[in-house]
């Protein structure tokens, strides 16, 4: 079975080393289903100061990511790689990550993954390079790391031998266009609530009836 591979770039890398070393996703990298690397574009910038950024032409307010450091650490990425990764911006002017999309993602085999900071990156970056801009909703924060890892995780989870078995993702909310059924455990009676009966009933027809039943349509 060949790796997915995920290439991220990144100002912030150490954002990164947390969430990817915990849970299903970081126990999937250490076991080798997922092959995950971040990249410092600091690393490739040719200023003798190390700047990634500058003033937007035009004027306007804060600073943009230069084109140059972004490209270098792509163009290090692909000679890497071998293979020239699926390149994905997380921009909010992006497609709203939905269950669509990682269904579509998670069949690529090789992505890349370009953080913005400040007020973002040189159009002719994107231009040249970006094949996709996705949006985690409809709103701004202050870079692309945590999107990343929004993102990263939803299509993460989906990879064959992350979660235990398929059924534990494609039972899930959303993934057919339904919502979960609620979910109990240990006590059976919890400050005057009940489990609800049919769960106790041993009677697994009845009991994925319930479960059918209660999953809300969207
Ligand atoms: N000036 C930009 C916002 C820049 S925010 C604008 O008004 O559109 C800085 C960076 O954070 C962005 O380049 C992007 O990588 C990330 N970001 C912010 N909000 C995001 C969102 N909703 N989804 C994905 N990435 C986002």
């Amino acid at each position: 079975m060949s790796k997915f591979t995920v290439d991220v770039m990144t100002l912030f890398p150490e954002i990164f080393d947390l969430t990817m070393n915990i849970g299903v996703v970081g126990r999937a990298i250490r076991n080798g289903i997922i092959d995950l690397k971040c990249y410092q574009i600091r690393d490739f910038s040719n200023d003798k100061h190390k700047r990634v950024d500058d003033y937007p032409y035009g004027g306007g307010e804060g600073m943009i990511m230069t084109a140059e450091p972004i490209f270098q650490t792509f163009m290090h990425i692909k000679g890497t790689r071998g293979v020239s990764p699926y390149l994905i911006m997380m921009s909010p002017r992006g497609e709203v990550l939905d269950e669509n999309m990682i269904k579509r993602i998670r069949t690529l085999k090789n992505i890349s993954i370009l953080c913005g900071r400040y007020e973002g990156v040189d159009q002719r970056l994107i231009d040249e390079i970006v094949d996709e801009e996705v949006s985690i909703g409809n709103y701004v924060v202050s870079g692309g790391e945590l999107p990343a890892m929004v993102f990263l995780d939803s299509i993460l989870r989906t990879i064959d031998g992350v979660l235990s078995s398929p059924d534990c993702y494609k039972n899930e909310s959303h993934f057919d266009g339904k919502l979960e059924h609620s979910q109990y455990t240990r006590p059976r009676v919890w400050r005057g609530r009940k489990v609800p009966e049919v769960l106790l009933s041993g009677n697994h027809a009845k009991i994925n009836e319930w479960k059918s039943k209660q999953g809300k349509k969207l």
